[in-house]
């Protein structure tokens, strides 16, 4: 089979990274090798996301220049898959000449019989039904990570939340777990291939296993995973506050590979707009969460998602918003200006907020939790923290990057060290998003 050339290229989160981790095994299988430069390839695959509009426009922007590169070289294939693939289906097709192949969320394991099938016919597909609870990843075989060190691995499709903001129930399809076994399994592979370190992910983690009759729950995967040898550090990413467990809290203080962070998304701190949004939870049972948590694991970092421009929100409601970032010093906020997704509930709601307040809010939020966040950081400074190292700091690459349990980058000089090597350091230096340290010996 003649070697074929792949320009991927990923957009959105984590969960996108791993699937596309998939698609690049699958067509490895098929000869595909992948390259940096469309302009060489042979089939340019994009990932997409459609959670925000801005993900949604880069897309869009890619798909004008490799316009030009089709142009020249009219063999190339051009194929969109992720949430922005479901959510326009074959409209994709009829407003995108450039493009030949749209594939849904549920449609990764088809990749390769898509494309066989573009060959033959040489008809421009769209594959995009959600029906059935397929598991996407059931037949891909073996993972084959480009992370040497830490890895995802999903054990969840879908969310049945449907929070009012947002479009991934829509376009990931319902909730379903992976089975237990096959999680394992995967993770055991990664291990033998020198993986230290797995992120579980999942939209919801703590509903794990609740669609799956005869699963364990969230708490048992994760005492599950512990058992695994070889392997040093579990992470899970993301958490609903509304499905915190005390059993999941206090793991934190039993799992002794179960690192001490936790990515919990408040979205708003009016009640008012929490209800408006369908989040399940109140600010108050929020913030009584997050005191469980720390009286479990004191040392433990929370990290936060915020929305800010949500319909209807009025200067109140965004200062209920600054008050929370104040009362949960968070170590991180990811924070997001509302922008309609097609379909959800709040595209409805009235009141929507000018643009420029939206970006007004946003910045007063962000700087709110820049000082929060080296307030912080500087909290460790003197403190010897273990690091797994991951490889060289992307700034100076004669030192050591790597992480502490809390999830911090951390930046180190001296000796280099493999990526894998675990080593404790003592931090002299907080920096906005990152610590600078020195190896203890
Ligand atoms: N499942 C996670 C949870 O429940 O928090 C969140 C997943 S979502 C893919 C990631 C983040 O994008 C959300 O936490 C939210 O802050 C943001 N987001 C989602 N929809 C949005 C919208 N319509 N406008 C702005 N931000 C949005
Ligand atoms: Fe979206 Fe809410 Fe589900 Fe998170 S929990 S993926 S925000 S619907």
């Amino acid at each position: 089979m003649e070697p074929k050339k792949l320009y991927l290229k990923t957009f959105g989160c984590q969960m996108n990274v791993y699937d596309s981790e998939r698609i690049a095994h699958l067509l490895a299988a098929k000869n595909y090798h992948l390259v940096d430069d469309p302009a060489e390839a042979d089939l340019i695959f994009l990932n997409t996301c459609s959670v925000r509009q801005k993900p949604e426009q880069k897309v869009y922007s890619a798909l004008g220049r490799f316009r030009a590169i089709k142009k020249k070289n009219p063999r190339l294939l051009i194929g969109i898959g992720g949430c922005l693939a479901q959510q326009e289906g074959e409209g994709f097709l009829e407003r995108f000449p450039q493009v030949d192949f749209v594939l849904g969320t549920k449609g990764i394991k088809r990749l390769p019989e898509v494309l066989a099938e573009l060959e033959t016919s040489g008809k421009r597909i769209a594959a995009v039904s959600l029906k059935g609870r397929v598991d996407p990843y059931a037949s891909i075989p073996f993972y084959f990570s480009s992370a040497k060190v830490s890895a995802f691995v999903s054990i969840m499709q879908g969310c049945d939340n449907f929070c009012s903001f947002c479009i991934v129930p829509y376009v990931r399809g319902r909730e379903v777990s992976r089975p237990k076994g096959e999680i394992i399994k995967e993770i055991q592979n990664l291990v033998a291939q020198g993986v230290k370190e797995v992120t579980l992910l999942g939209q919801n983690v703590n509903s794990y296993g609740k669609t799956t009759p005869g699963e364990v729950d969230f708490v048992g995967l994760l005492a599950a995973v512990q058992e695994i040898p070889g392997l040093e550090r579990i992470r899970f990413t993301t958490s609903h506050p509304q499905d915190l467990s005390l059993p999941l809290i206090e793991a934190f203080g039993t799992l002794p590979k179960l690192c001490e962070h936790i990515h919990l998304p408040l979205q708003s701190g009016s009640n008012r707009i929490l209800r408006q949004m369908n989040r399940g939870y109140s600010r108050e049972e929020y913030l009584q969460k997050i005191e469980t948590l720390r009286h479990h694991c004191p040392e433990i970092s929370i990290t936060t998602d915020m929305i800010v421009g949500f319909p209807g929100e009025d200067e109140e409601d965004f200062q209920a918003s600054m008050e929370m970032i104040t009362r949960g010093q968070f170590d991180e906020m990811f924070s997001f200006k509302y922008s309609d997704r097609p379909g959800t509930r709040a595209t409805v709601l009235p009141n929507k907020i000018p643009e420029e307040i939206g970006r007004q809010r946003l910045g007063e939020l962000q700087n709110l939790q820049k000082k929060i966040t080296l307030k912080r950081n500087k909290a460790r400074e003197g403190k010897e923290f273990e690091v797994l190292v991951e490889g060289r700091s992307k700034a100076c690459p004669e030192e050591n990057m790597g992480r502490t349990r809390t999830n911090h980058v951390v930046n180190f000089p001296g000796k280099i060290y493999s990526p894998g090597s675990m080593v404790k350091v003592k931090i002299q230096k907080a920096l906005a998003h990152s610590l600078r340290g020195e190896l203890v010996e």
